[in-house]
């Protein structure tokens, strides 16, 4: 057992060391119970990546959102791989895009984007709703995707863009895809003193059967421990999801010492984008010399990754079939 802050009052049981406050998703469980949950807090993460771009604050806070619930989604897979959340809708976010990449177990690479309708957009006033934005007013779907690489198979599971919130869309996803009662809050704003963008989220999972290999129903899902559970849970505050000051282990001390709350390992979260000049310049190569043409502008020909903003630039003479790979890591390109 160790205690990172040794100014902390009420010792929590911890199983491994603390090594960091922001940037990491807790998984927990609450003793006695079989209730499972995790726990995610960006800093400096969500603002990397939201700051990229220039959205409005009410839209920068839903892809905050977004943000946390790829971690907490990303850091349930067993296996390396690629968890990606896509919401499209009509309304004046057509387009969101998280996606979470598990390097390894324990790291976890995060990115995102929305394409945001401006025209749309000015319809909803200075302080829009998720609802208006993206919830069941302009209809539209969230898909969730698991892929782990050709060797395993795809996973995809969809959900209807309906709520009133992306909380209440992400708890209808797990009780329609994962048969298992989930309560979810996921918050993002900017940090009052900072400005900067931060984010935040905490899950509980009833296994209303116990551990697996037990069939999981609703039976007891108005059980009082279960119950008892999403009352906790939901006592959380938007304050404390986001607060800089409070880590995760003292939120969740705070929300469940009464009955007790094992720490298991953290995931560390990194703001880190897949896109890679190698493979651009993959892609540019299989387009015509016409096409070429068309797109080279002032001798050059740019491409914008639309998840980090990051700008490359090509030599038109640079893709004809054999040429160089021009500078920048070719290698390690993740599809
Ligand atoms: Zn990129």
């Amino acid at each position: 057992m160790s205690i990172s802050d040794s100014g902390s009052e009420h010792p929590i049981v911890i199983e491994d060391p603390v090594t960091s406050r922001d940037n990491e998703v807790r998984p927990f469980r609450i003793e006695g119970m079989d209730v499972r949950g995790r726990a995610v807090r960006l800093g400096t993460v969500a603002q990397q990546i939201i700051a990229a771009h220039d959205y409005p604050d009410p839209v920068a806070r839903i892809l905050g959102e977004f943000l946390a619930l790829a971690a907490l989604l990303g850091s349930i897979i067993k296996y390396d791989g690629i968890v990606t959340l896509q919401a499209k809708s009509a309304g004046p976010l057509p387009m969101i895009v998280t996606d979470f990449t598990r390097v390894q177990e324990g790291i976890g690479h995060l990115r995102g984007y929305m394409s945001v309708d401006e025209t749309k957009l000015a319809h909803y006033g200075k302080d829009p709703s998720f609802h208006g934005l993206i919830g069941s007013k302009e209809g539209g779907y969230l898909a969730m995707t698991i892929d782990q690489g050709s060797d395993m198979e795809r996973y995809q599971g969809i959900v209807d863009l309906k709520g009133e919130t992306l909380s209440d869309i992400a708890r209808t996803y797990f009780k329609s895809s994962e048969q298992t009662p989930t309560e979810i809050r996921l918050t993002s704003d900017r940090d009052p003193v900072t400005g900067h963008w931060r984010a935040g989220g905490i899950m509980v999972q009833y296994l209303a059967h116990g551990e697996e290999g037990r069939e999981r129903t609703f039976v007891r899902e108005t059980d009082d421990e279960w119950g008892r559970a999403s009352i906790l849970m939901h006592s959380v505050t938007k304050e404390e999801l986001l607060d800089p000051a409070l880590d995760l282990d003292r939120l969740l001390y705070r929300l469940f010492n009464e009955d007790g709350v094992r720490v298991f390992d953290p995931w560390r979260l990194i703001a880190q984008c897949r896109c890679d000049r190698g493979r651009l310049l993959g892609v540019l190569r299989q387009f015509s010399a016409d096409d070429i043409d068309h797109m080279t502008e002032n001798g050059k020909i740019s491409v914008n990754c639309q998840f980090c903003n990051k700008t490359y630039e090509f030599d038109p003479d640079d893709l004809s079939g054999d040429a160089d790979t021009g500078p920048g890591p070719s290698a390690g390109a993740v599809h």
